[in-house]
């Protein structure tokens, strides 16, 4: 990969410059916590700790109308009536910077799920394809980070255009994609120099801060080993109150609801994100639940991450390590520490 160097003082030119013609979102401090919004003059964009709020709101948002209907009825003739529906599809283009390697990773599951050789959801494929991601390596690491454990790394490049890493006075750059290596072209950028061996110096030491990886390879078989084993479940769940953060934080978490909100004759059909950690979640209109405990809802998030998600794509861990459900829940639920036990549980069941 070329590599470039960006000064901070022009980091925020190259911003102003691309907010002319893309939503460029960044991250920023809003009601308490660190969360992508559109770029604007003053705004500036908090890169020195990772975002509590995923960078996937940019191509899948938390509610979007997916289309416009419009009912009628020809009062002279009644049996006369017509249903007209507009599409809106997403037109804008869009930058996500500064998001961290592990919540812009969080993409390949869903580029998998939304767009693959059955399957093509319009709203997601066409943010996709008009979304950039410059994306920013860490130069620290916090107690909740595992992406070295989960095929990820602080400097990962998986779904980025660009990748920056932080050094003395602004970034080095490094086209990921073509379209990456275009926005290099900008005058922003000089010769990288020094600035290049500077940033392989900030990922190794990264990299090393995490020590070493725990093996999660046979988590598929070991959790699908515990799925019968209630009162393990039950144990991991105790503390859960289904508050659902884990899910709407997770960079990798795509579920979602579709409702019609109708105003008299005309209306949306709106899509919302969903949590599989709710109740009402698995709730079929005869009334039957097929999760009515919580430990039965975990056990669904754990093993969709660890086990659904790798038996179905390749090995590809659902999980990218951003720890955010373990910081973010109250009840410091801790995925690692559920995944780790269910490899522990069956070493223990196969010592007896
Ligand atoms: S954030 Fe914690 S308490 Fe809330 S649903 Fe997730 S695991 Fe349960
Ligand atoms: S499950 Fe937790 S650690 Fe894994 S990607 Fe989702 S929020 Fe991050």
């Amino acid at each position: 990969m070329a590599c470039k160097f960006i000064s901070n003082e022009d980091t925020n030119k190259w911003l102003e410059a691309l907010a002319k013609d893309h939503v460029v979102f960044v991250p920023v401090e809003d009601g308490g916590s660190v969360t992508f919004r559109p770029f604007a003059e003053g705004r500036k964009p908090v890169l020195d700790r990772m975002p509590v709020r995923s960078p996937k709101e940019a191509v899948f948002p938390q509610t979007e109308t997916l289309l416009t209907y419009k009912y009628e009825k020809d009062p002279e003739n009644p049996e006369r009536t017509a249903v007209s529906i507009k599409e809106t599809l997403p037109r804008e283009r869009a930058v996500v910077f500064g998001a961290r390697p592990c919540g812009t990773r969080g993409m390949s599951v869903f580029d998998k799920v939304f767009d693959n050789d059955r399957i093509r959801d319009p709203y997601y494929a066409t943010r996709r394809e008009n979304t950039l991601y410059i994306t920013l390596a860490c130069d620290k690491v916090e107690s909740t980070c595992f992406c070295h454990e989960v095929g990820s790394g602080p400097a990962d490049t998986t779904c980025s255009d660009v990748l920056l890493t932080p050094v003395q006075g602004g970034f080095a750059a490094e086209a990921v994609t073509e379209r990456g290596g275009k926005m290099l072209e900008a005058s922003f950028f000089a010769d990288g120099g020094d600035k290049c061996a500077e940033a392989e110096a900030v990922k190794k030491a990264t990299r090393e801060m995490l020590g070493e990886a725990h093996d999660y390879s046979d988590a598929p078989e070991k959790l699908m080993a515990a799925f019968d084993d209630d009162e393990f479940w039950e144990e991991q769940a105790a503390g859960c109150i289904n508050c659902g953060a884990c899910t709407y934080l997770c960079p990798t978490c795509y579920c979602f609801n579709i409702t019609d909100e109708p105003t008299g004759t005309t209306g949306k059909r709106v899509r919302t994100w969903d949590t599989c950690m709710s109740f009402q979640y698995t709730l079929e209109g005869s009334g039957h639940n097929p999760r009515t405990v919580k430990a039965s809802r975990l056990k669904n998030r754990v093993n969709h991450k660890f086990a659904y998600i790798p038996d179905t794509y390749d090995k590809h861990i659902g999980c990218c390590g951003c720890g955010r459900c373990i910081k973010s829940c109250p009840a410091s639920v801790d995925i690692r520490a559920i995944v780790k036990a269910a490899q522990a549980r069956s070493v223990k069941k196969e010592s007896k």
